[in-house]
């Protein structure tokens, strides 16, 4: 193994570190070190996803109205999903020669004017027509990024949830509203970094708990209210003076529960049967850095995000998984497949590079929506030995008449797609969720934006006008559009969301989806790690004075936050 290099990244001229196992890792893959650093590299993957931005078109083909991620003024083809899963066209009509007289960015770009794309990236879902990157779903609103559910809503990141509601990463879950990181949980409302919670509000960091309210670091208690524990007869006659089913109840009940979540001990990551692995929110993840939020069976990776069972040896990816080894700067891909390098939504490939949205296909090189096909270059059908004799060929020209962009950056072969050549505006994609900038940032950055539409309602009735329970309105409410409490735009209350809120005698949410969801997002960590070392000062086993134990964590030094390793934590909170 080699010397760990230091490098500068071409984006943002910092400084960061090539590993020796990763040299080996690029090696593996014949790909050249990379040279935007981890977080630009990130970032310009995450450019490239719109998971939850939707607008009103046309099918190119049968001219029926779509909703699709694509702006209509794109310039891009965009077929309704059914129709581009027929077979009533080919993409193999768009094939193209490759061009030695220009770059290949440049080539790619063209193509994917061309090629038809679906309106939607969802599968096998009934009922989900406001939804984007799903699978396996039934009856859903306003979802993303999430597989296997139904009866949902405004949720990103839902996995194999059922009638559940405002969720961010919530896997195998029902009846749940208003949490983040929230496993195996039943009726759990206002919620983070908890596991098999039942009947619970405002916990942080628990698990195994019933019946509980405004809790943190609890393991296996029932009927405790702001971590002190009751009777199950005072329990009930506390949570009706807490009034916990209107909105001031909620509002009051929230700000108890923040002041005791500020004072209380964190732990450095939510890791949980890790080994030897840096990140956070993982489960079952072996000998991987960098990673954030991956549920299961990861060896061998760093910088993923979002991965699901299994992964191994893949760096750089953003939704990815469900059997996949070898990929490398990656989104939306995976599906027993391997070496997928430089893919955006691509399954069940073998060697699969620079290919967008492409499925079951062996051996292609800069294709874009195929199925089933083998040695392929830009669409365009080659025997085995022509394949194999033209890709070396590709690679040269890449490396010597590289895409340079607006500001000068060089995209030679092991480079992700240039964001200036993305569809979509910086403002519409994950990176806007994630390292949100300005637009005048955005345009310094070289990334596209979108010019936010004028809103089709206006507000008619005031949310500060709601009732404080639930119990006092009626069904007319879903009729109005209300004036969200953050941003004053309009937004409605649907019927199923309304059914849900009274059945559990929740209180009518003031804000609107759009920022209910940044309000979620903004209880989470960054997905970026500080080495730092444990805070305890405490009398524990393993040390006297200040614990020695060192760790990466998402808590940024300056954050007032009191972090623990976790020997320290599990003496002070189990
Ligand atoms: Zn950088
Ligand atoms: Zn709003
Ligand atoms: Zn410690
Ligand atoms: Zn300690």
């Amino acid at each position: 193994m080699g010397e760990t290099e230091i490098k500068t990244c071409q984006n943002c001229k910092s400084e960061f570190t090539i590993e020796p196992e990763d040299f080996a890792f690029y090696e593996k893959i014949q790909v050249p070190t990379p040279t935007f650093c981890p977080d630009c590299r990130m970032q310009r993957r995450f450019a490239w996803r719109n998971e939850r931005i939707l607008h009103y078109s046309v099918c190119a083909k049968t001219d029926k109205k779509i909703i699709t991620g694509f702006a209509p003024d794109s310039g891009l083809k965009v077929y309704d999903r059914d129709v581009w899963w027929s077979d009533a066209w080919d993409p193999m009509d768009w094939g193209a020669d490759y061009d030695f007289s220009k770059p290949f960015f440049k080539q790619w770009r063209e193509l994917f004017e061309q090629v038809p794309h679906p309106a939607v990236f969802n599968t096998q879902t009934v009922n989900c027509d406001y939804t984007q990157y799903t699978g396996n779903m039934k009856d859903a609103y306003l979802v993303s990024a999430s597989w296997g559910g139904e009866n949902l809503a405004y949720a990103s990141r839902a996995q194999f949830c059922r009638d559940t509601f405002d969720a961010f990463a919530v896997y195998d879950s029902e009846l749940c509203y208003e949490d983040v990181n929230v496993f195996k949980s039943s009726r759990t409302y206002f919620s983070q970094n908890c596991e098999s919670c039942v009947d619970c509000i405002f916990l942080y960091d628990c698990r195994g708990c019933t019946n509980c309210i405004g809790c943190t670091g609890l393991r296996n208690k029932s009927y405790c209210i702001f971590n002190k524990p009751y009777s199950k007869e005072d329990y009930q006659k506390q949570i009706s003076e807490l009034k916990i089913n209107t909105y001031t109840g909620i509002c009051e009940a929230r700000k108890r529960f923040e002041m005791l979540k500020r004072g209380q001990i964190r732990k450095y990551a939510t890791l949980i049967k890790c080994e030897r692995s840096t990140g956070d929110n993982m489960q079952n993840v072996a000998d991987s850095k960098n990673c954030f939020d991956v549920l299961g069976d990861a060896r061998n990776c760093r910088f993923i995000q979002n991965g699901t069972k299994i992964i191994t040896d893949s760096y750089d990816g953003y939704g990815v998984g469900a059997g996949v080894d070898l990929l490398y700067e990656a989104f939306d891909s995976g599906v027993d497949g391997s070496r997928q390098l430089f893919c955006m939504t691509v399954y069940g490939c073998h060697n699969a590079t620079y290919c967008f949205n492409c499925h079951g296909c062996n051996n292609i090189f800069g294709c874009i929506g195929l199925r089933n096909k083998e040695y392929c270059i830009f669409n365009k059908q080659y025997t085995k030995e022509e394949y194999e004799t033209l890709i070396p060929k590709i690679i040269q020209h890449m490396n010597e008449m590289p895409y340079i962009d607006k500001n000068g950056r060089v995209y030679k072969y092991g480079e992700f797609f240039p964001a200036e050549l993305c569809p979509f505006g910086y403002n519409e994609t994950a990176a806007q969720d994630f390292m949100p900038i300005t637009k005048e940032a955005s345009q310094t950055m070289g990334f596209n934006w979108l010019e936010p539409k004028p809103p089709e309602h206006q507000p008619n009735f005031l949310a500060q006008n709601l009732p404080d329970a639930i119990d006092d309105s009626n069904i007319e409410i879903t009729k109005e559009n209300i004036g969200c409490l953050n941003c004053g735009k309009a937004f409605r209350i649907i019927s199923k969301e309304y059914q849900f809120l009274k059945q559990f005698h929740l209180p009518l949410p003031r804000l609107c989806p759009e920022c209910r969801h940044q309000a979620r997002l903004k209880l989470r960590n960054p997905m970026k790690l500080w080495h730092r070392q444990c805070m305890c000062d405490k009398q524990h086993p393993h040390h006297t004075g200040r614990c020695p134990n060192e760790f990466e964590t998402s808590y940024a030094p300056e954050r007032p936050e009191i972090v623990y390793c976790e020997s320290c934590y599990q003496k002070e909170v189990y």
